[in-house]
């Protein structure tokens, strides 16, 4: 699961709080699956993996969660890079503007994404033509 790639289908809290099927802590503990999700965290684990999870928005993969954990401030932490975790706002204190400003910078992001793969392909081939040429 080393996927660099925005999950821009994650986008709405509701449709992350999904893949939480089977959180290992209960919403009475700080560290449940509504405020994962709120905090921009989507369910990617496993039997051997029962706690690791994704953000949406920068792919930092995270586990070894503890029930009172903040998934925010956790986020934040582990990932000081990430704009969504920043803004510390979950969905419903959001703004219209607020979440299209998610959205454009989602999309953005996936045509780095796109572009830095061709920039590689072309790497390597440029490699393998100055390889051909030269010996
Ligand atoms: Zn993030």
């Amino acid at each position: 699961m080393g996927s660099k790639k925005t999950n821009v289908e994650y986008i709405m809290e509701g449709d992350r709080l999904n893949t939480f099927k089977s959180w290992i802590f209960s919403n009475r503990h700080p560290c449940n699956a509504q405020k994962m999700a709120e905090a921009g965290f989507i369910f990617i684990g496993s039997k051997q993996e029962p706690d690791l999870v994704k953000c949406f928005y920068c792919s930092k993969e995270l586990d070894g969660w503890e029930k009172d954990d903040d998934p925010w401030s956790e986020h934040v932490s582990h990932a000081p890079y990430c704009k969504f975790a920043a803004r510390k706002l979950s969905e419903e204190d959001m703004t219209l503007n607020q979440f299209l400003d998610i959205i454009y910078e989602c999309r953005l992001k996936r045509i780095e994404e796109f572009f830095d793969q061709k920039l590689n392909t072309l790497d390597t081939l440029h490699a393998l033509a100055k390889k051909k040429i030269g010996n």
